[in-house]
């Protein structure tokens, strides 16, 4: 090796390490959420309907479009919920509207998508995140009822809501579509075989959809959380060694906060993702999903 040779190996040995050092600085602890305080108003004009959204995943989705400049319709079923996710909002100067909607019901989803239009004069963005579990237990023990109220509730009423939100998404030049999954869409969870195979529907549904809608510049994705701190999974989580169980098939070993879903969801409705369509993105700090 001559002298200019070992010149370069050392400058950039050197470089390496900077740069090492540099990572480790800034990024201490791999998965680390770094919230940004500057949040760009992408979606000011907006009206965006997110269905269950008075609490957990669906509540932090309606944040993160409000925040993001969204005029948002929330619902559930319980007039009492409604109200103080509305307040809660409004305390965040987030243009917000609510009512009660279970999504399982069909004059309940006609209310929800008159009221938005009435009130907000259009509407640009569906999340269908509503999702029902009346069942654990072995699959073969699930009866007839239960599979039509998951399949009802979780798979049929996000067709039949983007059905609906269809012709007015077109009367706006176009709309966007996200539907909440679950890893358990890609691999079933032991006791939840029919609320799994609901989850895999809808990975299913968002391809199906996908070509039809683009011919009316809507985009519909999906999002397919792991496991995140809400009421809905309190069983996978209030326990300490089933905790550790899951958290085992976890990379980032931590469960997720439901503003990491909300963000992915924001982020599936801006213009930054305007060529993204027929997609579903898992975000379950690196568990395994393939189908
Ligand atoms: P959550 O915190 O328990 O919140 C559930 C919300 O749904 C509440 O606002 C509830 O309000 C509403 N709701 C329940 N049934 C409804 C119905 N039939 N129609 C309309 N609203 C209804 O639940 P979450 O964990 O955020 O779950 C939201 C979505 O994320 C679901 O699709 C779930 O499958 C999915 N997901 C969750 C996880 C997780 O680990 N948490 C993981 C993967 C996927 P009311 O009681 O007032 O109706």
């Amino acid at each position: 090796m001559n002298k200019n040779d070992r010149i370069a190996d050392l400058l950039i040995s050197q470089a390496m390490l900077k740069a090492v050092t540099r990572c480790l600085w800034s990024n201490p602890v791999a998965g680390r959420r770094m919230m940004s305080h500057h949040i760009p108003q992408n979606l000011s004009g907006k009206v965006a309907i997110v269905t269950a959204s008075t609490d957990g995943i669906g509540l932090a989705a309606a944040e993160a479009l409000g925040l993001r400049g969204a005029h948002v319709v929330v619902s559930s079923r319980r007039q009492t919920n409604v109200d103080k996710a509305v307040s809660l909002l409004q305390s965040k100067k987030i243009k917000v509207i609510g009512t009660t909607c279970n999504v399982g019901k069909a004059e309940d989803r006609d209310k929800l998508i008159n009221m938005t239009i009435e009130q907000c004069g259009g509407v640009d963005i569906l999340v269908s995140n509503a999702a029902v579990n009346p069942f654990f237990g072995n699959i073969l023990d699930s009866t007839e009822e239960v599979w039509d109220k998951i399949l009802g509730v979780n798979v049929k009423a996000s067709f039949l809501l983007t059905k609906q939100v269809v012709p007015h998404m077109e009367k706006r030049g176009g709309g966007s579509v996200v539907i909440v999954s679950s890893v358990a869409g890609y691999q079933p969870m032991q006791g939840l075989g029919p609320y799994s195979v609901s989850k895999t529907a809808l990975l299913g549904l968002t391809r199906a959809l996908a070509p039809d809608l683009a011919h009316s510049n809507i985009r519909i994705n999906c999002v397919a959380p792991g496991i995140i701190k809400t009421r809905f999974s309190a069983a996978l989580w209030e326990n300490k060694s089933v905790l550790e169980e899951f958290l085992k098939l976890t990379s980032i070993k931590r469960l997720g906060q439901p503003e990491e879903i909300g963000g992915v969801i924001a982020f599936l409705c801006s213009d930054e993702a305007s060529y993204i369509t027929g997609e579903t993105i898992t975000v379950t700090g690196g568990m395994n999903s393939r189908l």
